[in-house]
């Protein structure tokens, strides 16, 4: 075979990325918005800070592959570790806060953090975790102020950086198949499951998503980004800003409307990013209560179906928003659906409302009963997908093997591909509810249910929601003589799941639709669903 002669030896690392950020763009910015308004600090800076902070690692002991834990929301420190971490050959991984107490313990111990930044403002979250949490040897606190108290022998992440010294620090020699970064999916059965990204991926999928037919990023955008730093990471937007020069706006906890609607006047903000609920939110204040976002060009907007309600609410303001679609485990970015070239009117809105066109390098196909399905925009089954950024295992976790099927990821998303490459969703095959960029499990929800008293049979589908995507919708069939009000059956849920997991829409059926063998049969409640059918009685939502 005759090699080519290139240096294919150099490696695609985050280091790359990192040097960038001094080498390239040193008057780009990073802006945090704070309490008391927006902070600006310069790339250049933030690169000095990224070398206090690989130093600041070494000095903590952290070792090449050991896992360093983050919880924390969008913020230039949390920037700083999505480069450093990496670069010093340790792994980042980023915990959901939003996650149900439980399963945070139990993806910090499953991933072994040995040490974990946390924001101070989310320091009364996992205080109260800190006895069940084993192995981490330091917690270290991101902030301005004092510590708070609840994390044992916390040590400030300023007074970290501080102590850490001057001047660039060299980068070890990594390896591009080497591990990055850890995150977990709870959009699985059982568990979460931790997807562990290489170096190599990242760099791939974060250069692919600034393409034009992307989302076009350049050193002249101003990216907000919304979709949260503990979401794959950040669908790789730091990684892309970094890679481009785009400033970086960072909205922290602040995550309403109206702060969001406030940052983009004040930063003129070209681009925005976030899931449908977030975006919702955004775009009801500014049709509420005004507020100059003529500064958007654009955004993208995915984790679940955005609506043309959505996109036209965004429209009426000059900004076209493009649908994307994607999951944990595909680092995240599968397709975008920016309409073919020449199309306007309905057949660009036809494209538009599809999950969009299979990104370069991510090939798919459709399982049928019979092998593939033919790509003729008709055919429907689950889609399989493939590419340089598609996961080939779970974390520390074989059991799922099923998920993986000889080199193709099942993504669980029932699907036809037309002969472009545009994806259509037409269904899920796994049994969760998205809600507000976060999952659900219904089948976790039925056992739950089925342990009352006065329940037979429960099974639980997500109904639409203009608000959160999607909520759950429990159909219940109760014992013979029991009228139990569904406050009760909430209420008996409640010690279980986090509040915002809890249906608040009980529907009383008289039996569940079963198949053939005996499962549970959803499509059919969902077509009930679908045509009024059903008899809902709702109870007010509990307060988060
Ligand atoms: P996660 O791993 O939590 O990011 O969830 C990934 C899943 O979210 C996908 O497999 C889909 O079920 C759902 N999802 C993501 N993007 C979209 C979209 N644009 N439309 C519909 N569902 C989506």
């Amino acid at each position: 075979m005759l090699q080519g002669l290139m240096q294919d030896d150099f490696q695609l690392t985050i280091p790359a990325i990192a040097r960038r950020l001094q080498s390239c763009y040193s008057d780009r910015e990073i802006v945090t918005l704070r309490e008391d308004g927006p902070d600006h600090v310069t790339y250049e800076a933030v690169g000095e800070r990224v070398s206090r902070l690989a130093r600041a690692l070494d000095r903590l002991g952290v070792a090449p592959g050991e896992r360093v834990g983050t919880f924390a929301w969008n913020n230039q420190r949390h920037f700083e570790l999505y480069l450093a971490v990496p670069s010093v050959g340790a792994v980042l991984h980023t915990v959901n806060v939003r996650l149900f107490p439980e399963q945070i313990v139990y993806i910090i111990n499953h991933a072994e953090d040995r040490v974990v930044f946390v924001d101070d403002s989310l320091v009364p979250v996992l205080a109260p975790l800190v006895d069940q949490i084993v192995g981490v040897r330091h917690w270290v606190v991101m902030g301005d102020g004092p510590i708070p108290e609840g994390l044992p022998g916390a040590i400030s992440y300023e007074d970290l950086l501080a102590d850490a010294g001057e001047g660039v620090y060299d980068f070890p020699e990594i390896d591009e198949r080497q591990a990055a970064s850890l995150c977990y999916t709870s959009g699985t059965t059982g568990n979460p499951k931790g997807v562990l990204y290489s170096h190599r991926s990242i760099a791939l999928h974060s250069t692919t998503m600034c393409m034009a037919d992307g989302l076009g990023l350049s050193a002249s955008d101003r990216l907000l980004a919304i979709v949260p730093m503990f979401h794959v990471n950040a669908w790789g937007l730091p990684y892309s800003a970094a890679l481009t020069g785009a400033t970086l706006l960072m909205p922290g906890p602040h995550l309403q409307g109206e702060p969001l609607a406030r940052l983009i006047e004040i930063e003129e903000a070209t681009l925005i990013a976030g899931v449908p609920t977030v975006l919702s939110g955004l775009l009801e204040h500014v049709e509420q209560h005004g507020g100059d976002v003529s500064s958007v060009r654009g955004g993208i907007c995915g984790g679940a179906a955005v609506t043309r309600g959505l996109m036209e609410g965004y429209e009426r303001h000059g900004i076209s928003i493009l649908q994307a679609w994607g999951m944990t485990e595909t680092a995240p970015l599968l397709t975008i659906a920016r309409p073919a070239t020449g199309l306007d009117g309905e057949e660009a809105w036809a494209d538009r409302l599809t999950a969009g066109r299979l990104s370069p390098w991510v090939e798919a196909r459709i399982a049928g009963d019979d092998g593939a399905e033919p790509h003729d925009g008709e055919a429907t089954g689950e889609v399989e997908v493939r590419g340089p950024w598609v996961a080939s295992a779970y974390f520390g976790d074989e059991s799922q093997s099923d998920k993986f099927n000889g080199g193709w990821l099942r993504t669980g998303d029932i699907a036809a591909i037309d002969e472009r490459g545009f994806v259509r969703l037409t269904d899920r095959a796994k049994d969760l509810i998205k809600s507000g960029g976060e999952w659900i499990s219904s089948v976790e929800l039925e056992n739950e249910l089925a342990c009352h008293p006065s329940v037979r049979e429960a099974a639980v589908i997500a109904m639409p929601d203009e608000r959160w995507s999607e909520r759950p919708l429990a159909c219940v069939v109760l014992e013979d003589g029991h009228t139990p009000a569904p406050k009760v059956l909430r209420d008996h849920l409640a010690p279980s799941f986090a509040r915002w997991q809890l249906p608040s829409s009980f529907a009383f059926i008289d039996e569940v639709p079963k198949t053939s063998v005996g499962k549970f049969d959803k499509k059919v409640l969902r077509a009930q669903l679908a045509e009024d059918e059903l008899e809902i009685a709702s109870v007010e939502p509990v307060k988060s």
